[in-house]
């Protein structure tokens, strides 16, 4: 048993990159299985090594996203982000 996508990796929509990572998680786990032919929990270690620091990167900016859209202040920060020439 394994998981992926959501049940892996919940976050907030706020990166726009849940869907991406659940297939992207979907080819990795396929790629491992093909790569360890026979042995499914090493395709099983494989796959789940590289599975929760690959969603990092998305799930803090999420939760940045999050504060910023509702934390205090929100309109100003949002505003101030879209013209700052800031990603
Ligand atoms: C408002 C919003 C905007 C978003 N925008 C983006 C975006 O722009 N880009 C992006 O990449 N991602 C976006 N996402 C995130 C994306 O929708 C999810 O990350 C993605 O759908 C996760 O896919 P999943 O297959 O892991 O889970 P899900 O899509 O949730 O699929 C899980 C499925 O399992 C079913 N299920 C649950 N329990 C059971 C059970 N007991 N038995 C059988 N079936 C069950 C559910 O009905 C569901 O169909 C957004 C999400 C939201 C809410």
């Amino acid at each position: 048993m394994t998981l992926l996508g959501d049940a892996a990796h919940l976050m907030s929509p706020f990166a726009g990159e849940g869907a991406n990572l659940a297939m992207f998680d979907g080819a990795q786990f396929g790629r491992a299985i093909a790569d360890h032919p026979g042995d499914t929990e090493a395709a099983l270690t494989a796959y789940e090594h590289a599975l929760f620091p690959r969603s990092q990167t998305s799930a803090a900016t999420s939760a940045a996203n999050l504060k910023l859209m509702f934390g205090d202040n929100a309109l100003e920060r949002l505003l101030d982000q879209f013209t700052s020439g800031r990603p």
